[in-house]
């Protein structure tokens, strides 16, 4: 499991090397998974979406938020992502 490999913009990266975010509908990264534990692996956005939103109803609240989960490269993580951990990203200004 652990050589499990992904696709992402076309290029192929091990599972284990991504990470999967969990964000707003403004693109903004509010939380944060690595999709490889023990034995577990997540490997599609409705899987990562489980571990944030465990209930129906919690999924439901998402989808109507327009929550997204993806996937990310390590370098895609640090230019996306690590700004709106760190409260430097411009997604906070769109959002209002
Ligand atoms: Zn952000």
């Amino acid at each position: 499991m652990a050589d499990l490999m992904v696709q992402i913009d076309g290029e192929t990266y091990p599972l284990a090397d991504c990470f999967w975010v969990r964000a707003n509908s403004a693109g903004c990264a509010v939380g944060s998974v690595h999709p490889v534990f023990g034995d577990d692996v997540i490997a599609t956005p409705q899987q990562a979406q489980r571990e944030f939103s465990p209930t129906k109803r919690q999924r439901a609240s998402d989808d109507k938020h327009g929550m997204q989960h993806l996937l990310l490269t390590r370098q895609q993580w640090d230019e996306q992502a690590k700004p709106c951990f760190l409260g430097r990203c411009n997604h906070r200004l769109t959002v209002g």
